[in-house]
């Protein structure tokens, strides 16, 4: 990464000739992520850039995002596209005030054109929310809301440090539906501390019961610097094994998709016309605009980020009128890279044309690796397109490691 100052970066996001012609300008949509740096308390497995949560602190950041919202909107790069998607993420944006959610929101729609029926997700922690705060935010525009639960096991949730209990989970998805949200999220952790394939069983029959509209589920990784990592470290903290991390994913897989949930990532899986319009930016590659403290942007070939640190970001904003950290033009070998990594982590995975193109090579008997793959019945081709297997899934990031 090399450092960009905020007048490169004003350089190369206004009409410098990096920038395309206008006629062969970029008008496809783009989404926009929103961070909102600020939690409760921090969960055990957390290494995300949030803080604990301070009233005035988070006001002065909201004015510095709303201040950046119309710095970032009047970009040259920016000019004529929609959005397609925003989504407030963090950290716990359901901790703020709903008038302050909203008032953002506005905020946005002023500096940005939105698509028809764009789609406008909020994540929300169980026990920060209440029937007022979630109707009030229903009617301000959040059409879809992604609740944190993780588990229904009042043990388990403590044991990774998360402030709220499966009542409140329950109550906060039913308060969501009563206030007029027909698309909910429900986010499951497996292979969590002491975590039993019985627990599992029970928090999925649970999310099948609640018939939310997309439940994703994610096993633990260990990040260095949290809490379980030092527990881990010091040989304190009993984890589920590998094959037993398996059997949940299995688990996952069979009774999601048998109460009718399509899987159209590795680890996501909607009702039909639910999918998550904002995270197949993300999987499809399209561009995004991020905003907030630590924000990545991949816009017109470039990645930046944003200060990590909320005080940072505020300040960048207010004296420089920037809070680009820095960033960086992305190779084609990158970009070739991560469309396959996150072509093939989804179902529908790459044609084979793209699939080829990324691989270097003409056809597909023409690899070894990827001759051997479809043998061993990890990969599948089906209707021109290049698949992982269910069996392949298991082992999705090992496979996608040999294909490189
Ligand atoms: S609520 Fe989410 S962002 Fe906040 S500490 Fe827990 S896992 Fe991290």
């Amino acid at each position: 990464m090399t450092a960009v100052s905020s007048l490169e970066f004003r350089v190369l996001s206004s009409g410098s000739s990096l920038d395309p012609k206008p006629e062969t300008r970029n008008l496809r949509p783009i989404g926009l992520y929103i961070h909102i740096p600020y939690c409760a308390s921090r969960c055990h497995y957390c290494d995300f850039n949030t803080y604990r949560f301070d009233a005035v602190q988070a006001e002065q950041y909201l004015q510095a995002l709303a201040q950046e919202i119309d710095l970032r909107a009047a970009l040259e790069a920016l000019q004529g596209r929609r959005l397609c998607s925003v989504f407030f993420g963090g950290g716990t944006p359901s901790i703020l005030e709903a008038s302050q959610i909203v008032r953002i929101l506005d905020r946005c729609r002023a500096a940005f054109a939105f698509e028809d029926g764009v789609e406008i997700s909020l994540e929300a922690n169980p026990g920060t929310v209440d029937f007022p705060k979630l109707r009030a935010l229903r009617e301000g525009g959040i059409t879809r809301l992604s609740f944190g639960a993780q588990a229904v096991q009042d043990g388990l949730l403590r044991r990774i440090g998360r402030a709220h209990d499966a009542r409140e989970a329950e109550q906060a998805f039913w308060m969501a539906r009563e206030a007029g949200f027909n698309n909910v999220n429900l986010d499951l952790m497996f292979g969590l501390p002491s975590q039993r394939l019985e627990d599992w069983a029970e928090s999925l029959g649970w999310a099948v019961r609640l018939r939310p509209e997309h439940v994703s589920t994610y096993g633990l990784i260990l990040e260095e610097g949290t809490r379980l990592y030092k527990e881990h470290r010091i040989g304190a903290l009993e984890l589920p094994d590998e094959e037993m991390e398996a059997a949940m994913y299995q688990m996952a897989l069979d009774r999601l998709t048998d109460a009718g949930f399509e899987q159209y990532e590795i680890s996501n899986f909607a009702r039909p016309g639910f999918l998550c319009r904002h995270n197949l930016v993300y999987w499809e590659h399209q561009e995004y605009l991020g905003l907030g403290a630590g924000a990545y942007s991949f816009v017109d070939g470039q990645r930046y980020f944003n200060e990590l640190l909320p005080a940072n970001y505020v300040r960048g904003i207010r004296e420089r009128g920037t809070a680009v950290a820095g960033g960086e033009k992305v190779s084609p070998e990158m970009l070739r890279s991560e469309r396959l990594m996150l072509g093939l982590r989804l179902r529908g995975g790459l044609d084979v044309r793209t699939f080829t193109d990324i691989l270097g090579i003409e056809h597909l008997a023409a690899s070894d690796r990827v001759v051997r793959l479809l043998d061993e019945g990890f990969l599948d081709l089906k209707e021109g397109r290049v698949l992982i297997t269910e069996r392949g899934l298991l082992v999705a990031n090992e496979l996608i490691v040999q294909l490189l």
